[in-house]
């Protein structure tokens, strides 16, 4: 969902290139007229100086535009573009508009009431108590919090969502976290336990990720932290060696949308490369044509969220060092997975070679890294990593001047809670190498259990590409996907709807293993069922994630689903 505003805002901003280059070539003729009237030559100098940069500059960004996308691809945007405008000005007429917002405003209303259960039974509280409770109270209240009615996580029915290293691991990061609860990296004179436990994971980080000896890092509060961190680095680097005002990142379209946020954020535009359509890996040929003057950094994934591929990150490799470009390889999911698979592989199935993804790879100059993904640290944790000290530099923050005193902070977050560092390096230290790499093997065979039961098993199913980690991402050319997904859901499966193309998708995590035969049962009734329905063509009353990627994946209703998105986020804040 996250990824739809940025498409249309790209399309926006391609067809208002498009727009202007058109009113710069008609502009020669009125400024030559306007250029007769103005008698003062040097003025004229001036002005036609002016008017030749501007030209000059339209002329290179259009050539651009048209490299990137060529010239179908360019007709298509357009064509996109125009369809999309004309299906939001439908929307807005009257008879139309009340039915849409009729159609809207239900949908949000059934999607408030799950999300926001209220009734006899439930306590609401709008303020303060006036006065406080006793401890009874509050933990009394706290347990029927944490058993309200939710997605049942414990059996190993979600994908991904909970990255739980056991009982026992849970309960050694509550006491860390209980140790270090004040605790402050802001303040290492006060806390310089909790500074050299940081310094500490970074260096752990790096090392299983083969980082030269020049290598440092930073933790940060999550994936997206992590990416945010690499792309403002490199847009600061962009700037300060090359001059870079208009800084653009190319990465596959599976890129996490946390990239979608950092162009969001620090007003980069991303240009999005298509996916080898046999590999799934992104198209080398496509970000040849997307890079240009003003690429700050290219980015791949190993592997990547939707697909759970590993992007050919040599290949993009000789890319970036042709051009001088840096490059970000994100990690973040295969965190504790990716740097034991080589290993693993060679245990267990010589015929997988692990592609080289590291700091191994010349070229790579960050990689993100997330702890509380398969590093299995509590949530809020991940680190960011670089060849070197001078490209970290840039994503550090100074204000020295300022009246609170000599300031300095290295990421996004001013105090940084002390306890989760604590949980996190108390994980790390209590899992160990070994630990992980018997994690990794357990994950990597339940998601290549499931991958080969979908391709023996089923004939109306595929997997796309040949994931080799934790995620399996597959689709049908005969059903509708979605159906599958929500005829699991009915089963209690919640597994992650794709788009671009149809695909649903399982990130195996520790709790997922024991729940693997199970899966592949439930899939067949579910299956079976989706099948009858298709071959008999019913009409039946389709389920939410069939409904929902249903409205986003018609460009006549496009636009909805940015509403139905909002309300989503307007529902968290609801009491
Ligand atoms: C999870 C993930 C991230 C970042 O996620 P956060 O939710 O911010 O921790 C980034 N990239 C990939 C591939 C991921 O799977």
């Amino acid at each position: 969902m996250t990824q739809m505003p940025s498409n249309i805002a790209g399309s926006v901003i391609h067809a208002a290139g498009t727009a202007a280059n058109l009113a710069a070539l008609t502009a020669t003729h009125s400024h030559i007229f306007w250029c007769k009237m103005v008698s003062s030559t040097s003025f004229r100098t001036a002005s036609t100086a002016v008017f030749l940069v501007f030209a000059a500059r339209m002329a290179a960004k259009s050539w651009r535009e048209l490299r990137a996308r060529g010239i179908i691809g360019s007709v298509k945007d357009l064509y996109g573009f125009c369809a999309r405008k004309f299906f939001r000005f439908m929307m807005t007429l009257p008879g139309i508009s009340e039915k849409v917002n009729a159609e809207v405003e239900k949908t949000l209303t059934r999607m408030e009431e799950e999300m926001v259960p209220r009734g006899p039974g439930i306590t609401r509280y709008f303020e303060l108590p006036k006065q406080g409770w006793t401890d009874e109270l509050v933990f009394n209240e706290l347990h029927e919090l944490a058993e309200m009615k939710h997605s049942p996580w414990e059996a190993g029915r979600v994908s991904g969502a909970v990255y739980h290293g056991g009982e026992d691991i849970l309960k050694l990061q509550t006491e860390a976290y209980g140790m270090f609860s004040v605790a402050n990296q802001l303040h290492p004179d006060i806390f310089p336990g909790v500074r050299k436990m940081e310094a500490e994971v970074v260096s752990m980080v790096l090392r299983i990720y083969n980082a030269p000896e020049s290598g440092v890092g930073t933790s940060t509060s999550g994936g997206t932290e992590s990416l945010l961190m690499a792309s403002l680095a490199a847009k600061i680097k962009g700037w300060h060696e090359k001059g870079i005002t208009e800084p653009e990142i190319v990465a596959p379209v599976t890129i996490h949308a946390g990239f979608d946020k950092a162009a969001y954020y620090f007003g980069i535009k991303l240009r999005h490369a298509p996916l080898d359509p046999d590999t799934y890996k992104v198209d080398l040929k496509a970000v040849k044509r997307l890079v240009n003057s003003n690429t700050i950094l290219i980015a791949g994934s190993a592997p990547n969220f939707p697909h759970g591929i590993i992007d050919d990150i040599e290949g993009l490799s000789e890319i970036a060092l042709k051009h001088n470009i840096p490059l970000h390889v994100d990690a973040c999911l295969g965190s504790f997975v990716v740097p034991f698979m080589e290993k693993v592989y060679s245990e267990i199935d010589l015929s997988v070679s692990v592609p080289l993804f590291d700091f191994r790879v010349k070229g790579v100059t960050s990689i993100s890294c997330d702890t509380h993904k398969y590093g299995f640290a509590p949530k809020g944790s991940s680190v960011i990593m670089y060849r070197d000290a001078k490209l970290r530099r840039y994503q550090y923050f100074l204000a020295t001047d300022w009246s609170g005193g000599v300031y300095a902070s290295p990421t996004l977050a001013g105090s940084r809670p002390g306890a989760l560092m604590a949980g996190c390096w108390a994980t790390l230290m209590r899992i160990g190498e070994d630990g992980y790499i018997e994690s990794c093997r357990n994950i990597i065979s339940a998601a290549r259990s499931i991958r080969q039961a979908i391709q023996n098993e089923f004939e109306c199913l595929y997997v796309l590409g040949q994931p080799i980690g934790s995620v399996v991402a597959f689709s049908s050319e005969t059903l509708n996907i979605y159906d599958v997904a929500d005829g699991l859901l009915k089963k209690g499966w919640h597994l992650s709807a794709l788009q671009n193309p149809s695909a649903i998708h399982i990130a195996c995590t520790r709790l997922t293993v024991a729940a693997v035969a199970e899966l592949i049962s439930d899939l067949h009734e579910v299956v079976t069922q989706v099948e009858m329905h298709t071959v008999a063509g019913e009409k039946k009353q389709q389920g939410d994630t069939a409904m929902l990627y249903g409205v986003a994946g018609s460009i006549s209703t496009h636009g909805i689903v940015d509403e139905l998105a909002v309300g989503f986020l307007d529902n968290l804040y609801k009491v």
